[in-house]
């Protein structure tokens, strides 16, 4: 075995591990295992850190290195409470390689849900295999930024379905450029009692339909100031201002 001097710590390098424990040993595999052994090029007694999404983190010593996986013995591991400020952001999806940007700056703000959207002017229709991609784009950011919670995806929902399922259990606010201002629906915010939800359209934004269908339902349209934003920039200004 090395000595201590010897012992290489990659403790800025983290990894996503669902099935690690408290302690014991623990296998790397797959694109974690790659990352590890033949990006970093990892050697045995190497330390790094290993989270579970849910909050578990811990210290792990390399302890096998073969072709496809790593074996690994836990050290240290400590659970870390949920953040108290908890945020979903449902929205619209933006073209192209936006709606990655979206999905990592999300994660990396600490909002803890988000729901694709589609409404009736909707363009992007995003697909299941795609939202597997994103998954791992929060994975990434989580790994790059600290955060030990997964920001969770949820399914692909229609408006009518959102307004049904969601305004009546969260203080909603929708992002419209004809809404309310910030200011004059600070108190609301500041002393929500429901869970806070951020709403964002499509690129051709809400129709009124959409919109008077929110509002009859309990939710708070929200004007973010005078310019037309982007679907990315709205979502990420609102995450920054409620989070931050
Ligand atoms: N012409 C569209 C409209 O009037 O809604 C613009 C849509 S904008 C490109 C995409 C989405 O970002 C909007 O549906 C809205 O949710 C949000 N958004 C953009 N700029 C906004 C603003 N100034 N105030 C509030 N929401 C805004």
């Amino acid at each position: 075995m090395a000595g201590d001097c010897e012992t290489r710590r990659l403790m800025s390098h983290r990894f996503y591990c669902p099935q690690l424990a408290e302690a014991g040993s623990v296998t790397l595999t797959d694109s974690e295992a790659h990352h590890l052994a033949h990006v970093l090029r990892s050697q045995p007694d190497d330390i790094v850190e290993l989270f579970n999404g849910n909050g578990l983190v811990a210290t792990c010593r390399v302890v096998l290195i073969r072709k496809r996986d790593v074996e690994l013995e836990v050290q240290s591991a400590r659970s870390e409470e949920p953040p108290q400020k908890i945020l979903t952001i449902a929205t619209a999806v933006p073209k192209g390689d936006r709606f990655d940007w979206l999905i990592e700056k999300a994660t990396e703000l600490g909002v803890s849900r988000l729901i694709p959207l589609t409404t009736s002017r909707s363009v992007v229709d995003p697909r299941t295999s795609k939202l597997d991609k994103l998954r791992q784009t929060v994975v990434a950011a989580c790994k790059q930024s600290g955060r030990n919670h997964l920001m969770e995806i949820g399914a692909v929902t229609s408006w009518p379905e959102f307004i049904k399922q969601f305004v009546p259990d969260h203080t909603v606010l929708i992002a419209h450029p004809q809404g309310d201002s910030l200011e004059s629906i600070g108190s609301l915010v500041a002393n929500h009692e429901k869970p806070l939800l951020v709403a964002i359209g499509p690129e051709g934004g809400f129709s009124e339909v959409e919109i008077q269908l929110a509002l009859r339902a309990g939710a708070k349209s929200v004007a973010l100031g005078r310019q037309i934003l982007r679907i990315e920039t709205a979502a990420i200004g609102l995450a920054a201002k409620f989070l931050l």
